[in-house]
């Protein structure tokens, strides 16, 4: 990890850090009390593929002994479409979390550290052409998605996108719903959806609190009932293409389900038929 570079003019002047890498907060909207939103300037020079991932954090406190600071830094997915001018982020907030305790109180104008190196397996690239692209998201796992389904090219790509969310209480997909809604009533992305809007299914469940749609989403597909719900019958590799964002045993259950019904998981370098990547480690 580099260290800071702090700016001391004369010997006894206080020292401002220099931030490196620095983008400013542009705006923060708090979802619940354990999830927020916020958007970033976006570096001149940043391309990014949908779906992918940069780190990004703030500055850790000084070291006791020699005062010095580093970067504390965490992979974060771009929930913003590589179109936009800015940089969109879906947070956590771990109370005890040595990044999120404090992220959660950035404000407007405050400096966050974002290193312009996105890396991921979230893109349409890592697949095969397709007719149906799943993306199952759970909690902030929704973040890449929230980047892919604002890219018109997942609409050329595909006859029709699937996002499933799954969280434990209806207040916790929030941020995934009103992004939807914002999708459908968008009269460039009316045009991207279809005449019946129905180009982008969107699939919420929850886990604890009663809601339509209730269960872990890996049930529902066991079950079939995800399938019937949508009418689908043919679920497999000829067709369908997916893309697995949640927490390890998520990832790791989805992975067998999708294998079990013949698709293969593809990568950067080799696209196949789904790709996976974790939404936090622990
Ligand atoms: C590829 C990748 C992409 C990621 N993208 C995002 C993202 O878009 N948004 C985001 O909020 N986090 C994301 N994370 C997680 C993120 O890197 C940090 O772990 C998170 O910001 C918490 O940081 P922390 O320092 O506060 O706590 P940490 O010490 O990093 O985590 C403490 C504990 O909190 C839990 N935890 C951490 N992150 C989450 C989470 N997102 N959801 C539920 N539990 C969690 C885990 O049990 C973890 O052990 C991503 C992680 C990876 C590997």
């Amino acid at each position: 990890m580099t260290e800071l570079a702090v700016t001391d003019t004369k010997a006894d002047a206080p020292k401002v850090p220099t931030l490196p890498d620095a983008q400013t907060v542009t705006a923060v909207k708090h979802w619940t009390d354990t999830l927020f939103s916020f958007r970033v300037t976006r570096p001149a020079s940043l391309r990014f593929r949908s779906g992918e991932f940069v780190m990004i954090g703030l500055m850790g406190d000084p070291d006791p002994k020699t005062g010095k600071q580093k970067p504390l830094l965490r992979a974060y997915s771009i929930a913003s479409p590589s179109w936009d001018e800015e940089l969109e982020f879906y947070s956590i907030k771990v109370q005890d979390g040595p990044l999120t305790s404090r992220l959660q109180h950035i404000q407007p104008g405050d400096q966050v550290i974002l290193r312009p190196k996105p890396v991921g397996t979230l893109v349409h690239d890592a697949l095969l052409p397709g007719k149906r692209c799943w993306f199952f998201a759970t909690g902030t796992g929704i973040a890449p998605f929230a980047s892919l389904i604002r890219d018109p090219e997942t609409y050329e790509l595909y006859d029709r996108i699937i996002l499933t969310h799954t969280c434990r209480e209806v207040k916790d997909l929030e941020y995934g719903r009103q992004l939807v809604d914002s999708l459908r009533s968008d009269e460039m992305m009316r045009e991207l959806l279809g005449d019946g809007l129905d180009k982008l299914v969107y699939y919420p469940t929850t886990t604890r609190e009663q809601s339509p749609k209730m269960g872990r989403v890996t049930d529902l597909l066991r079950s079939g009932e995800l399938f019937r719900d949508l009418g689908i019958d043919d679920f497999g590799p000829e067709h369908d293409r997916a893309m697995v964002c949640g927490s390890m045993g998520l990832n790791v259950e989805i992975k067998e389900i999708l294998e079990s019904h013949g698709l293969r998981e593809g990568a950067n370098s080799e696209p196949l038929e789904y790709v996976v990547e974790k939404a936090f480690v622990g």
